[in-house]
């Protein structure tokens, strides 16, 4: 089997390895990829956000299945080229990917599916904000409604704030206000070929950028699997209760999801909540699933691609634990500065049991060096028998990578490996 990976995060760096690791695939080409992929693989350069462009592309390479690793791809209809081409994909439709692309489209298929979620008010004017915050009460949070990289919601206490949050969405779209659930998250993906539905280890992301989770939102700073504070059978309960139940919804509509299901969760004092959906695979906690799923990794997304998903056998895990490390530009989130060398990457993949998993980067004009082209950079996994052994062999290899200025945060995993 030929796979075409879209993407160019370290995400589609960890899909690239994974399916490089699977006996069943014989290429993997990425496109457009990074400077880190294009060591692993071939990569072929692609406006990935061009339905035609990407579908022309899988023609040209011959690919049997292709890999839709972000969203704004999904959303702008890629995985509906490529199927119109004839040619099997993993990702759902753009119709499909507005459980990402639209929170209030979100609500609305929870809703008529009985999934558990927060209350929420859609929001068209500053008057209807102002009574929404006023009755939900603070923590006030506030969401633009389109796609915002995770960048697009506020979790405040000031109600000023959330207003102020509020205008700025306003002025291009309506905004969504929601009741505050309280109680550790955690990130299911769930792989579904638009019928049959089966979890992934359940994972847990560090959204704010510094330690102790102060600072802003990012896109993610870190992540660990497994989670050993999780209730046991948390993976089958979001299966049944949510995910399953949302891939039937979305398909009595005419509207099928294939593809991941990105459960993101509140562990509520109530019980386990719905915060939002993704479409596609969440980035950093790729990083960490990947490196525990002992099944090839190619076979099951070809079955969710090809409607097999039932057919498949069950999915077997490695006992390691991973943890990953998110290197960031300097400035990152506001004002990432790009455009530093990057030296040590090499040392540090060569520690066992690390993966040096390359986001934004690129290599130097006079080709000699590779640098950071983004705000987040690098992803570094370490696995290990636990999680304090995965975070030592994390951190070995991300102290080692010298970047000017470069950022990490120092306690990804500590508290679940403490306990
Ligand atoms: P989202 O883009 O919807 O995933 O939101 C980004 C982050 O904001 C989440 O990961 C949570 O940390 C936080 N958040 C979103 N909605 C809520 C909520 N209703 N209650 C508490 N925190 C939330």
């Amino acid at each position: 089997m030929d796979v075409l990976v879209i993407g160019s995060g370290a995400r589609e760096h960890a899909l690239v390895r994974a399916l490089l690791h699977d006996p069943g695939v014989d290429r993997v080409v990425a496109a457009p990829g990074n400077a880190g992929i294009a060591l692993d693989v071939s990569v072929e350069p692609v406006d990935a956000t061009d339905p035609g462009a990407v579908a022309a592309l899988a023609q040209r390479l011959g690919a049997d299945l292709v890999v839709v690793g972000p969203e704004a791809p999904l959303v702008a209809g890629v995985a509906d080229a490529v199927r119109a081409a004839g040619i099997a994909v993993f990702g759902p439709s753009g119709q499909a990917a507005r459980l990402e692309g639209s929170k209030a489209f979100a609500k609305e298929v929870m809703a008529a599916a009985g999934v558990p979620t927060a209350m929420a008010h859609l929001c068209t004017t500053e008057d209807e904000v102002a009574a929404a915050l006023d009755a939900f009460g603070a923590p006030h949070v506030v969401k633009d409604d389109g796609l915002a990289a995770g960048k697009g919601v506020v979790v405040t206490s000031d109600r000023e704030a959330a207003l102020a949050h509020a205008r700025t969405c306003l002025e291009h779209g309506p905004v969504v206000v929601e009741e505050f659930l309280d109680g550790p998250e955690v990130s299911v993906f769930c792989l579904t070929d638009g019928t049959s539905v089966v979890a992934l280890a359940p994972a847990q992301d560090f959204k704010r950028a510094l330690d102790g989770d102060e600072g802003p939102n990012t896109g993610g700073m870190g992540a660990y699997s497994p989670l050993p504070w999780a209730p046991e059978g948390l993976a089958d309960e979001v299966v049944e209760r949510i995910a399953q139940p949302v891939v039937d919804e979305m398909a009595r509509r005419g509207t099928p999801f294939s593809g991941v299901l990105y459960c993101g969760l509140a562990l509520t004092s109530r019980g386990t909540r719905v915060i939002e959906f993704n479409a596609r695979f969440g980035d950093p906690e790729t990083q960490v699933v990947l490196a525990r799923l002992a099944t090839p990794l190619g076979a099951v997304l070809n079955a969710c691609a090809t409607g097999t998903l039932a057919e498949q056998p069950a999915l077997r895990w490695r006992e390691d634990a991973a943890v990953t490390v998110v290197l960031a530009s300097p400035g990152y989130p506001e004002a990432p500065v790009t455009g530093g060398v990057l030296r040590g990457l090499a040392q540090a993949d060569a520690i066992g049991g690390a993966d040096v998993l390359h986001a934004g980067t690129a290599t130097a004009p006079d080709g000699a060096a590779i640098v950071s082209a983004g705000g987040r950079v690098l992803s570094v996994v370490g696995v290990g028998p636990d999680l304090s052994a995965a975070r030592a062999v994390a951190y070995e290899a991300v102290e080692l990578i010298d970047l000017d200025g470069g950022r990490f945060r120092r306690d990804i995993a500590l508290t679940a490996a403490q306990a």
